[in-house]
């Protein structure tokens, strides 16, 4: 089993209520969340989306930069 991917944040549905870990306001159960697996943490669409989106975005870079340098 491959664990490459194990730490990517993602977004999922919160199974249940917790606490946003940047705003620190509550997630409601079935709010549309990230998931951080590194961090075991979890925070709103909104807080985390632009976090999400770089992460997803870097391992796009890295393929870039290797096509570039290729
Ligand atoms: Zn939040």
């Amino acid at each position: 089993m491959s664990t490459r991917y194990q730490g990517d944040p993602r977004q999922i549905t919160a199974k249940f209520s917790s606490t946003c870990h940047t705003c620190g306001k509550k997630i409601q159960k079935g709010e549309q969340i990230i998931y951080w697996p590194n961090g075991k943490h979890a925070g709103h669409l909104a807080c985390d989306e632009a976090d999400y989106r770089q992460s997803l975005a870097s391992f796009e870079d890295e393929d870039a930069y290797n096509r570039m340098y290729r």
